[in-house]
């Protein structure tokens, strides 16, 4: 017969301002399920818990080095939540990366990183700077 252990955490759901401090009854086996969720204001608490618990999401920011822009970097981000496990491998896609002047708000310039399902887009503007030196 297989063991399972009961466990209890305490989380604060971040999805308002209420921060309703939630407790958790996890059951880890083979598997983590949760059991109960209790201490929520509304329905959205225990989904966010649910998810945090057994599939924890986050998305994230950074920035990709720019050629021949009037910024040397772009700030970037993903466009979807994407598994806190994935981050790592996410961040090493961006940072492996140069992209060329110019960059709009909003172009995609890594899709699907790492595999996952989210695209990295740019979240400023980067003009083209035309080097006259030689003029
Ligand atoms: S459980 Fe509902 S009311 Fe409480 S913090 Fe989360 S979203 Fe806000």
């Amino acid at each position: 017969m297989r063991e399972c252990k009961m466990t209890e955490k305490e989380l604060i759901c971040v999805i308002c301002p209420n921060g309703c401090e939630l407790k958790a009854l996890i059951e880890e086996g083979s598997q983590t399920v949760v059991r109960k969720i209790s201490g929520a204001l509304c329905e959205k608490g225990p989904a966010w818990a649910e998810q945090e618990l057994i599939n924890p999401m986050r998305t994230i920011a950074s920035s990709i080095i720019v050629d021949g822009g009037d910024y040397p970097l772009v700030s970037v981000r993903t466009d979807a939540a994407i598994p806190l496990k994935s981050i790592s491998n996410v961040m090493k896609a961006i940072k492996s990366i140069k992209v060329k002047a110019p960059v709009k708000v909003g172009d995609v310039l890594i899709r699907e990183p790492a595999g996952t399902s989210c695209n990295i887009i740019a979240t400023r503007h980067v003009n083209e700077v035309f080097d006259d030196s030689g003029i």
